[in-house]
């Protein structure tokens, strides 16, 4: 016997073989028990999802010469044919292929013909939304008034691109994109029957490649098949699949973690050399990064998606690190992603970028540098008055040469210190609504968030309350941190149940993209923000946000 794919090979035969869509088969099936079958169908969704192949199994069960309860029977006469493509009776038509007025005209003097040996002529159309306007239109008239003995399946990725006047006409079924369990039972399936050992990762590979399609699912299969041969390991199959190793990825951190510029360097080189893409390697590398992080935070190893091997590795790597430190990569990354689909020169740039990573110091972030101010300033408050007694009777030169906080007018200190040491009084805003309430707290109650691991507030506190609508609270953050507002959005319970402590109401938080109209308000606010200049004047440097 010839060798067939898989996805062929496979192919479900009857409505209950077909994996993920019961909704369509189960009323096909009904449809069938009750003896009202439409004269035209429009099967919608996304590609290899199994359109085709249920018109196919309606096609055989409206000809089978021994219908059991609207299935076919795969056996007789014509469901063997109309297996095979043989049939005379069922037309498959291809939408992208014969699209024009003459195919249609065409068509349509096939139905009047009676069918040969079955009950019905059926035509399937696949890929419907590719046929012209007038194609459509001639269609149309036949669809009006078909002939009893006529069927029409339609089937279609983009129903937005089907007429209505069509689409009116027919019973309309959507597919739905396969579920991953969906896959991995369809997978096991063939799996099996095949004898064919697979590793779990690989396995959990494919059906992420696959993207809720059975069809890429078994075709990716297919390749790995061939390429491994019947017992499949991941350390192989990765090389076919273009899979880059995680052992780069934490062969990266490690030469940023030692400052290893050789390493890096070599590294870098082996991605090169080994053919991978430098975008996905990049992407992927953001991804390694955020599992870090995801790891710094308590229960957090339960969000990865990795093996339970790799898990316990983040774990581990994660003590290596501050979560800070992990978030500045992460953003530069970020950015370099971007940067990488315009710069002249990818290689050149990914490189000196990577070794920015390695040049740059430990995280000194905002709100570390405002406590470090804060209690300076306690200081000086304190001492003041001894300091400004012994000063009076000195040269006023000296006074004005002492620099920095001193400098300030003692309105200002006074205002920033207010700010920064105000206890969390609800109480006071509660006059207030509740998002003035969270607005004049921000701060603070990012900061009780921070109880429950660190960089859950670190990420956060890139974010600012946006909207409300009733307990519905938005928060934005700008576009770069995309990758948090995932996380934070899984995290969005615990968070809801601290701000629920703080605000002695319950809210219910989604974390946005913010707009680049917004981030251009918020620059221009730090920009003219007067403790942050500040800050930046005592301290040095430039502002990291
Ligand atoms: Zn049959």
């Amino acid at each position: 016997m010839s060798y067939q794919v898989l996805a062929r090979k496979y192919r479900p035969k009857t409505f209950q073989d077909v994996v993920g869509q019961e909704h369509v088969t189960q009323t096909l099936l009904n449809a069938f028990a009750i003896d009202r079958i439409a004269h035209a169908y429009l099967f919608a969704g996304p590609r290899g999802v199994g359109k085709t192949t249920t018109a196919r199994i309606l096609a055989k069960a409206l000809n089978c010469l021994k219908n059991d309860k609207g299935n076919p029977c795969n056996s007789c006469q014509n469901c063997v044919e109309i297996s095979a493509s043989r049939s005379m009776d069922v037309l498959e038509i291809d939408g992208a292929s014969n699209r024009g007025i003459d195919e249609i005209r065409n068509l349509r003097d096939q139905v009047k013909y009676t069918p040969i040996n079955s009950k019905f002529r059926v035509f399937i159309i696949d890929e419907v939304h590719m046929l012209t306007t007038q194609a459509f239109n001639a269609l149309l008239k036949t669809l009006e008034e078909p002939p009893p003995h006529v069927k029409f399946i339609f089937a279609t990725t983009e129903p937005n691109k089907v007429l209505p006047t069509i689409i009116s006409r027919c019973q309309r079924y959507d597919f739905h994109r396969m579920s991953e369990e969906d896959i991995s039972t369809g997978m096991e399936v063939v799996l099996k029957e095949e004898k064919i050992d697979i590793d779990d990762q690989t396995r959990k590979f494919i059906i992420g490649l696959a993207d809720g399609s059975m069809r890429d699912a078994l075709s990716i299969l297919d390749q790995v098949i061939a390429f491994c041969g019947e017992n499949i390991e991941f350390g192989k199959a990765s090389t076919l699949l273009g899979i880059i190793p995680e052992e780069l990825y934490f062969d990266i951190t490690d030469a940023i973690k030692s400052k290893n510029r050789i390493e890096l360097i070599r590294t870098l080189q082996d991605v090169y050399s080994r053919g991978f893409s430098l975008p996905e390697f990049v992407s992927g590398l953001n991804k390694h990064m955020i599992n870090i992080l995801t790891c710094s935070v308590e229960s957090g190893e339960e969000l990865l998606e990795v093996s339970t091997e790799m898990t316990e590795r983040y774990k581990e790597e994660s003590q290596k690190w501050d979560p800070k430190d992990i978030l500045r990569y992460s953003d530069i990354l970020t950015e370099l992603e971007m940067k990488l689909k315009i710069v002249q020169q990818p290689r050149l740039y990914t490189e000196t970028t990577f070794l920015k990573l390695l040049e740059m110091d430990s995280t000194i972030s905002i709100t570390d540098l405002v406590k470090k101010l804060s209690s300076q300033m306690q200081e000086k408050t304190d001492i003041e008055p001894t300091l400004f007694s012994n000063l009076e009777e000195k040269d006023s030169s000296v006074y004005a040469s002492v620099p920095s906080v001193k400098e300030a007018k003692p309105s200002q200190r006074m205002e920033y210190k207010q700010k920064t040491e105000k206890p969390i009084r609800i109480s006071d805003a509660a006059k207030g609504t509740l998002f003035s309430k969270i607005k004049n707290n921000w701060d603070e109650i990012v900061s009780k968030v921070s109880e429950n691991g660190t960089s859950l507030s670190t990420f956060l506190s890139h974010g600012s309350p946006k909207t409300i609508d009733g307990k519905r609270l938005t928060i934005s953050l700008p576009r770069k941190y995309k990758f948090q507002i995932d996380f934070l959005n899984k995290k969005a319970s615990l968070i809801e149940s601290t701000f629920e402590k703080e605000l002695k109401e319950k809210v219910k938080i989604d974390f946005v993209v913010q707009h680049d109209k917004e981030e251009e308000i918020i620059k221009n606010m730090k920009e003219t923000n007067p403790v942050t200049q500040r800050m930046l004047e005592l301290f040095g440097g430039k502002e990291i946000t």
